[in-house]
């Protein structure tokens, strides 16, 4: 598909499925794509995604890209998950090593530079995770953060549609999905940790401050690189 085409289409699925519910969006989008895959950080409102996936089919693919700087608390909550939900396709993808002992081998490259690092742990890895996938659903949501406030439902993302069916949920619609269906939080949200990325990347939220000002506090920096060739069209 040329990039028109990709526009048109992505164009199409944004007005057609405007006012179709997250769980009947997910139905629709995984009868239409084989390829469809969930990308999944396994942090502070993951579990939403995750369990209505769960409800269509338990082997579409759940990818986490375990960058090598992640909470050991995600790791168990990928378990929890995991079991709770009965996830049958959960694939880790790792940083490549020869990358990494180019360009982080006493892994401090977070330190002085944080697109560089990202980039090998983070954006590089995602890309071969997705290599044959046409369509990848993302938790992305515009409440998050005010660089999120106009994303939409379908984007172009390079060569691949990016789905974001949370995009206009609210914090306390996340909520109460979390309550109502029973779903375990992750362990270091109680400690508000509302946004939760690699350890020395993630600090907790202030009373007041956006969901993801924890994220490279300090930093212009608001994500990570894996999100940077969406357009929304
Ligand atoms: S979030 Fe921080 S530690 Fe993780 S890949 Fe990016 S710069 Fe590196």
């Amino acid at each position: 598909m040329n990039y028109m085409e990709m526009s048109d289409r992505v164009y199409f699925l944004n007005q057609h499925y405007e006012k179709v519910g997250a769980l009947e969006l997910l139905k629709d989008l995984e009868a239409s794509f084989p390829s469809l895959t969930l990308v999944s950080s396994f942090g502070a409102e993951s579990a939403v995604l995750l369990h209505l996936i769960s409800q269509i089919n338990t082997k579409i693919p759940v990818i986490l890209i375990e960058t090598g700087k992640l909470f050991k608390q995600t790791l168990e909550y990928k378990n929890t998950l995991k079991i709770h939900l009965g996830l049958k396709n959960i694939q880790i993808f790792k940083p490549n090593p020869e990358l990494i002992g180019k360009h982080d081998p006493t892994g401090n490259t977070h330190v002085r530079n944080t697109n560089l690092c990202c980039y090998i742990r983070k954006v590089e890895p995602l890309e071969r995770a997705l290599m044959n996938t046409n369509i990848w659903i993302s938790g992305r949501k515009k409440f998050q953060s005010e660089s999120r406030k106009n994303l939409l439902l379908f984007e172009i993302d390079d060569t691949r549609i990016k789905v974001n069916p949370l995009v206009n949920w609210t914090k306390e619609q996340i909520d109460s999905y979390y309550k109502e269906n029973n779903l375990p939080e992750h362990p270091l949200v109680k400690n508000n940790y509302l946004s939760i990325g690699c350890f020395p990347c993630t600090t907790v939220v202030k009373s007041g401050e956006d969901l993801r000002s924890g994220r490279w506090r300090g930093q212009e920096k608001t994500e990570c690189g894996i999100h940077a060739n969406s357009i929304y069209s």
